[in-house]
């Protein structure tokens, strides 16, 4: 199958400000990364606040352009579309922000909220554009009535159903949502996921779903990668990354989650310290000072994003004597 979005050596760095002398540094959020995207798929992609997914998902929206790499949409790059091109793509494309209220204009009625889009890409006349509000608000749980209010007389939850509506208003084909949940209560948590489960299976979206919490990438991924500062360091298949992980992050990450079942955790892996800064990236595996499996190879060599197992890949020098020796 032909991906629908490619990002290929993906780089995004910023100057800034820093150290007693306000010397010029180079920020890497993004430090190259591969990605594919897959027609009809929800990819997860997960890491800890400040590794770099919010940065991914602006690059790949066309919000920010890479400092260097290649993001291909049906396999034209992004950098060479004409006008008319990318303004298609910016339709076809859609964002699902984390924070529902900040994302919504508080003096707009949700009339002109979901109507905003349909007047920009000149869908519709008027009624129509009613209609479709209607039809908007009927398919994300809301009831046409509250076209007339304002964002503030709405939940969190309900919020987000708005966001998650106005995505769908140009009829996109690939969703990117970043964090779009953890704003919520938990049990609002677990509608917003089943609504967006229900979206992409009704209208065969694709997802890049943009979270820091593994646990709800079981519910609704295809397929997970992993971010550590700005590289990811494992992809796979929903079950083979959260079942069967291939590097040591991931498995920290997956052993932070609370387990109703004691079995299933045979190891228990903390993450030493803090996440290192972008600017001063560690040497070697950048996961080195914090890795529980660390050998002297890993300050020096940075390992490669490889395939492991079939459909799966992991940097790590260790993968096979860490994760995969027992079951031989
Ligand atoms: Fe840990 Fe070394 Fe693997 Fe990096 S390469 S994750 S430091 S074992
Ligand atoms: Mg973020």
């Amino acid at each position: 199958m032909t991906p629908l979005l490619t990002a290929e050596n993906l780089v995004k760095q910023y100057p800034v400000r820093g150290g007693m002398f306000a010397e010029k540094r180079i920020l890497t959020a993004v430090a190259g990364i591969d990605l594919e995207l897959y027609p009809g798929e929800t990819l997860g992609l997960a890491g800890e606040s400040g590794c770099g997914k919010s940065t991914v998902a602006r690059l790949l929206t066309g919000l920010t352009p890479p400092t260097s790499g290649s993001i291909k949409y049906e396999g034209r790059e992004l950098a060479r579309m004409s006008k008319a091109e990318l303004a298609q793509y910016r339709k076809e494309v859609q964002m699902v922000f984390q924070d529902p209220f900040s994302s919504l204009n508080p003096r707009m009625r949700v009339a002109e909220i979901l109507g905003e889009p349909l007047e920009i890409h000149r869908i519709g006349d008027a009624a129509g554009r009613r209609d479709k509000v209607a039809e908007l608000l009927r398919r994300v749980g809301l009831s046409p009535e509250h076209m007339m209010r304002f964002p503030h007389e709405f939940s969190g939850g309900q919020r987000q159903r708005i966001g998650i509506a106005r995505a769908l208003a140009v009829s996109p084909r690939l969703i990117i949502a970043d964090e779009p949940v953890s704003a919520l209560d938990l049990s609002i948590q677990a509608q917003i996921i089943n609504l967006l489960q229900d979206v992409k299976k009704d209208l065969g979206l694709s997802f890049l779903f943009i979270t820091h919490d593994l646990s709800v990438l079981r519910h609704l991924s295809d397929r997970v990668a992993i971010m550590y500062l700005g590289r990811i360091v494992e992809t796979g298949s929903r079950d083979q990354v959260l079942n069967r992980p291939l590097h040591p992050y991931t498995e920290a990450l997956l052993s932070a989650i609370p387990s109703l079942d004691p079995k299933k955790r045979t190891r228990h892996v903390i993450a030493k310290g803090e996440l290192p800064s972008p600017v001063a990236p560690p040497s070697g595996c950048p996961f080195h000072p914090r890795c529980p499996y660390a050998q002297p190879v890993c300050s020096e060599k940075r390992p490669e994003l490889l395939e492991k197992v079939p459909g799966q890949r992991a940097a790590c020098h260790f993968s096979e004597e860490i994760f995969l020796k027992e079951a031989k």
